[in-house]
């Protein structure tokens, strides 16, 4: 019976779609190194039908279509390779150019 109540706890947990805590965290320390950045979570639907597991992936949002997945462990790592790419640093620059130029 208890396995029950856990399982179904564990698949209401999937359905509220709810980004780890620890992803929220590392985030949220990577966005504070790099103010400039704009990062989000994005959750993917996995191809599989019969797997409802959400498929996390950090997002970067000057970046149209770049997408990667977080880790290694409980870390964002993947992703801050990234931060540190020409073409990103280009697009974020040109986006302040642009807010500065507004202003
Ligand atoms: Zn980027």
């Amino acid at each position: 019976m208890n396995f029950e109540a856990d399982r179904w706890s564990f698949r209401r947990q999937l359905s509220t779609n709810q980004v780890p805590q620890w992803m929220t965290d590392a985030l949220a320390a990577l966005l504070a190194r790099h103010p400039n950045d704009r990062l989000e979570i994005v959750s993917r639907e996995s191809p599989d039908v019969a797997d409802d597991t959400p498929v996390w992936r950090v997002r970067c949002r000057d970046c149209p279509g770049k997408q990667y997945i977080p880790g290694p462990g409980e870390t964002l790592l993947n992703f801050q390779v990234h931060l540190k790419n020409r073409q990103h640093r280009r697009r974020v620059k040109t986006r302040l150019a642009g807010l500065a130029r507004r202003l």
